[in-house]
């Protein structure tokens, strides 16, 4: 499993990759969003964790071009409490899940871990016919609910 960190304060990128290493994963860090656009776009991430305040490129607009591009990797959202509205606009725009800093690393290992199972599960092909949309994934029931 590989994961893109986006954080600009280095000491928390480093301590997250460090702990994300420890537990088997491979971590990258990209230290502003016009990186992280430029890395996901190179590699193949199973998660990107980023941070919503962000140089250059802000973590919503990053979140948007990553689903833009069709990209269905995971991507658990970190905002500062200050910017917790923000959070909202993430989630639109495509993010999985967010933390609020400051956050416990277990906790965020096990978000991290919700998110790389719930990618796990196979996903269906959304069917299209004139204006009508059947998404086959909308309709498993119990793992719905975990969606904030
Ligand atoms: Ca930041």
């Amino acid at each position: 499993m590989r994961i893109l960190i986006t954080e600009d304060e280095k000491d928390l990128a480093e301590a997250l990759a460090i702990g994300l290493r420890q537990q088997g994963y491979a971590a990258d860090i990209a230290y502003d969003g016009e990186e992280a656009l430029v890395m996901a776009e190179v590699n193949d991430y199973d998660l990107i964790i980023l941070d919503l305040n962000l140089p250059k490129i802000d973590g919503v607009e990053v979140c948007r071009r990553i689903r833009a591009s069709g990209s269905p990797v995971g991507i658990l959202m970190l905002t500062a409490l200050s910017r917790l509205d923000d959070r909202v606009d993430g989630l639109d725009q495509g993010a999985d899940d967010y933390m609020v800093k400051p956050f416990h690393f277990p906790e965020l290992l096990a978000r991290v871990r919700a998110i790389l199972r719930r990618e796990g599960e196979p996903r269906h092909p959304i069917l299209r016919s004139g204006d009508l949309v059947l998404d086959p994934n909308a309709v498993k029931g119990g793992t719905s609910g975990a969606r904030r």
